[in-house]
């Protein structure tokens, strides 16, 4: 396993320590974690769908927000953007995405927007960011709030310098294994520049206490793992390196995948891109998959079912959302995960220019 031995050290100081909640590496963590995305502020919680709804908790809690107020998020994010919204009393309000960046499209947003809408949900999602500046601008317009779910684009940098995490008013980030960042379990984190909001997040994951037996307000159990965070320190550490390895991966892709029934990704600039997945669009997206498997090769579909046609979202149900059923029914992700070597790159590849 991949950084087996520096694991393991830690573990051992982990068991040393006999400090298991909150102690100095979720401390130590939330500060790397703050300096390495330029914030002020890290707030270390459970998991990616927790770190949203505390944050929409918390301006609750602030009065910015309130329930029945309505949030806009992409119809084509996964399910836990949006069911952090319907978790906290507001309301979703799906936007359908540009299809060739497949992120939120401000041009959209317009139709959808009414008085009660308060906040613009976006999402970097498959590791690009989306468009920073439109959406800053156009947040800014309509007196609205800015929160980011960053969990899949950990170290996506925009081109002024500022990173994911550093470009809205409160950023929601997921450690799940299989994330750019990953821990050995769940991990979650927001990330903020307004001391008010991380304030009183900072209460919330640790049920609303300000001392060991005062609560201030009624909080939830929310914390990152004490062992996690051990864990997430040596993967921060890796993490540009990991995130530069996948960049290679998709220039191998991008040069070398010749083939008319493939749609690849549009990326302008490699470095708002992390990569969390390369996807790319097929009409024939199902025998192309198929037949990948046939020759070893396993891809995913980054989501075969649209949030708006889930039974979970009956109420959604009637929606028309082209685009993002467009999208469901063509993307398909290819490996791209760091440790891809040079010979699975080729094999996929000449698997892919040979399909017809
Ligand atoms: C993974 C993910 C989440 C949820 O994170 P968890 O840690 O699994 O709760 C939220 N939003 C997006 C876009 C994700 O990819």
């Amino acid at each position: 396993m991949r950084f087996q031995k520096e694991f393991m050290d830690s573990f051992q100081s982990f068991l040393d320590s006999g400090n298991y909640i909150l102690g100095d590496q979720v401390k130590k963590f939330e500060q790397d974690y703050a300096i390495y995305c330029g914030v002020k502020y890290c707030i270390g919680v459970s998991n990616g769908l927790d770190a949203i709804k505390l944050i929409l908790e918390a301006y609750k809690l602030l009065g910015k927000l309130k329930e029945g107020d309505e949030i806009i998020v992409p119809a084509n994010t996964y399910i836990a953007t949006i069911l952090a919204v319907s978790n906290t009393g507001l309301v979703p309000t799906l936007v359908e995405p540009n299809i060739e960046t497949f992120n939120i499209n401000p041009i959209e947003i317009l139709k959808v927007i009414t008085p009660k809408t308060k906040a613009v949900l976006g999402v970097h999602l498959y590791g690009l960011l989306y468009d920073v500046e439109e959406l800053e601008v156009f947040c800014k317009a309509h007196n609205l709030l800015l929160i980011e779910d960053a969990a899949q684009a950990h170290g996506a940098t925009h081109k002024d310098g500022r990173k994911a995490g550093n470009l809205s008013n409160a950023s929601a980030f997921s450690f799940y294994p299989t994330k750019n960042l990953g821990a050995l379990g769940d991990g979650g984190a927001i990330t903020t520049n307004d001391a008010e909001l991380d304030k009183t997040i900072r209460r919330l994951r640790n049920y609303g206490r300000i001392s060991a037996y005062e609560n201030d307000i009624k909080g939830y159990n929310c914390r990152l793992d004490e062992l996690q965070a051990a864990f997430l320190r040596i993967k921060l550490n890796h993490l540009d390196l990991d995130n530069d390895r996948r960049r290679n991966v998709a220039q191998f892709y991008f040069k070398n995948i010749d083939s008319k029934k493939i749609k690849l990704p549009n990326c302008n600039t490699l470095k708002e891109h992390v990569f969390h997945q390369f996807v790319i669009r097929s009409k024939e997206r199902d025998i192309l998959k198929e037949y990948l498997l046939e020759k070893g090769i396993e891809t995913l579909i980054h989501y075969p079912i649209p949030i708006h046609k889930q039974n979970a979202y009956k109420e959604l149900n009637c929606l028309s959302l082209p685009i993002t059923e467009k999208i469901n029914d063509e993307v398909l992700s290819l490996p791209v995960y760091p440790t891809l070597t040079m010979e699975e790159l080729k094999k996929i590849v000449n698997a892919i220019n040979n399909y017809c």
